[in-house]
């Protein structure tokens, strides 16, 4: 397969007019100018990495809690319109019984697709128990817990060693727990805490480098009361998830985290839950009553957030409208991190040859033309 007539986006360089060659499932060559070769010409659209997201919860109809082997498999064959090759999917708070349930599914899952033309999921991001009551957004109350070793292996055991990633309340431990999760391979990540500022510091010191949704579900930035956002800013190696949809942060805050953390700080994030490209209406968040309007998610009759229901190259034109920064800065934030912080950026993540022919393919507007996965075109003609 063969793409031309493109702007191509590598790491640090935009090729103006060039031609990309796909063997199998890897990039084979790079070109610029023209290409003689027959191929498909993309009439100067973007050829990006294809986007990773580490927090989706689901979208159309399907979620980490309602899911099934067939559900899951639909959300990463339509996820893939987003521009999405590569994601992490996210779970609320769940019951022990729900959880033993949901993460066998899970884990069949996860052992069986291979080879399907669908983006790939790469495991799951455990939202939940471990987090605060004080800052547990559209978490049931009840089912809160401090984080603890032993549910958590159990977890990972109940997975089959799929979770990739864990938010917790990071101050409601003693650094064991984030030992623990480093120990496993699992990213720990802190959020959903009141913690203060100060109290970041030591799991810091143990390793944690991951801030699920920046100010969202957590202490913010107060000259008397610095919080867990304060910390995460003021670490340069702190990479943050931002819900970049210009609802779950405003534009003006959505500049001030761009100007402090750079590109090389941000993870775009959809946080989006299973009524994403879905019709307005009341649906369910784990055990919550929502309702959607638009892209926005609330639990039933409040104004709490509850989950996202903005797509990921939405967030993306959104992000970009606000902060304008290049192309080569925009995928550090789509691709590029996310895919260090999973460990995977000799595989995936940018375009460079042997890599993974994991690529988005965009129009003047930003839209999605075509998405390909491993190879294979998973979305577009
Ligand atoms: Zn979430």
């Amino acid at each position: 397969m063969l793409f031309k007539n493109a702007k191509i986006v590598l790491e640090n360089q935009i090729i103006e007019l060039g031609f990309l060659k796909v063997e199998g499932t890897k990039i084979t060559k790079i070109g610029e100018g023209k290409c003689d070769e027959p191929g498909i010409d993309l009439q100067g659209s973007w050829i990006l990495p294809g986007f990773i997201d580490v927090h989706v919860h689901g979208g159309y109809g399907t979620d980490f809690e309602t899911g099934t082997v067939a559900g899951y498999n639909n959300f990463a064959q339509k996820v893939a319109q987003e521009g999405i090759t590569k994601y992490l999917q996210a779970a609320v708070t769940n019951s022990i019984a729900d959880n033993q349930k949901i993460l066998k599914e899970f884990s069949n899952f996860m052992s069986q697709q291979n080879g399907l033309s669908q983006s790939r999921c790469l495991g799951a991001h455990l939202e939940g128990p471990f987090i605060s009551p004080e800052r547990k957004g559209a978490h049931e109350l009840k089912l809160l817990m401090a984080p603890n070793i032993g549910i958590m292996e159990e977890l990972v055991k109940l997975a089959n060693n799929t979770i990739r990633m864990v938010t917790y309340a990071s101050d409601l431990q003693d650094g064991e727990f984030t030992k623990f999760l480093l120990s496993q391979n699992i990213i720990p990540s802190a959020g959903h805490s009141n913690m203060r500022a100060s109290q970041f510091e030591a799991d810091y010191q143990i390793g944690i480098r991951h801030i699920t949704h920046l100010f969202n579900g957590m202490s913010g930035v107060s000259q008397h009361e610095p919080g867990l956002a304060t910390a995460a800013l003021l670490h340069d190696d702190v990479v943050v998830e931002v819900i970049t949809d210009g609802i779950h942060i405003q534009p003006e805050t959505l500049k001030l985290i761009y100007k402090i953390k750079g590109p090389n700080g941000i993870i775009v994030i959809t946080d989006a839950m299973n009524a994403k490209g879905l019709p307005d209406g009341d649906y369910k968040l784990g055990g919550l009553e929502v309702e959607k309007e638009g892209i926005k998610v609330v639990l039933k009759g409040t104004s709490t957030l509850a989950g996202a229901g903005a797509t990921y190259d939405y967030n993306v034109r959104f992000f970009l409208k606000t902060c304008g920064f290049s192309m080569t800065d925009l995928i550090k934030m789509t691709s590029i991190n996310a895919a260090k912080q999973l460990q995977i950026f000799d595989q995936t993540g940018s375009i460079a040859l042997n890599k993974l022919a994991d690529l988005v393919i965009l129009d003047k507007d930003l839209k999605v033309v075509k998405t390909i996965s491993e190879g294979k075109i998973v979305f577009g003609e």
